[in-house]
């Protein structure tokens, strides 16, 4: 659903569902330090409690695996936000959840 890292595409490649409508804004970066602070301080923490390596080390190693771990995240929660903005049938995907669960009032995905 990406046509770049951060780019969500204008429709879904394989069915066509119109993705250009949602607004996804800055909340998935705020999820992403959120996630990652959450996650890397307690094991910072704890290594730099139990092990203390040496400076240099801590220097170079957590931002390292902060940055890695950021970029890394970033892209599925964006696609998370979007999804559930899909579900959710907010903003402009409001007529394509009334389209989808219009048959039987449950939600079903069709192929075109
Ligand atoms: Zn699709």
């Amino acid at each position: 659903m990406f046509r770049k890292f951060l780019k969500v595409a204008d429709a879904c490649p394989a069915c066509g569902e119109e993705l250009h409508h949602h607004r996804a804004d800055d909340f998935p970066a705020y999820l992403d330090i959120i996630v990652v602070g959450h996650v890397l301080v307690p094991i910072v923490l704890a290594v730099e409690t139990e092990i203390a390596p040496p400076m240099w080390l801590s220097m170079s190693m957590w931002p390292l695996i902060a940055l890695v771990m950021t970029l890394g995240l970033l892209q599925p929660i964006k696609g998370a936000v979007v999804a559930i903005q899909w579900y959710g049938g907010m903003h402009g995907f409001e007529e394509a959840k009334k389209a989808r669960t219009a048959s039987n009032g449950s939600f079903s995905v069709t192929a075109p």
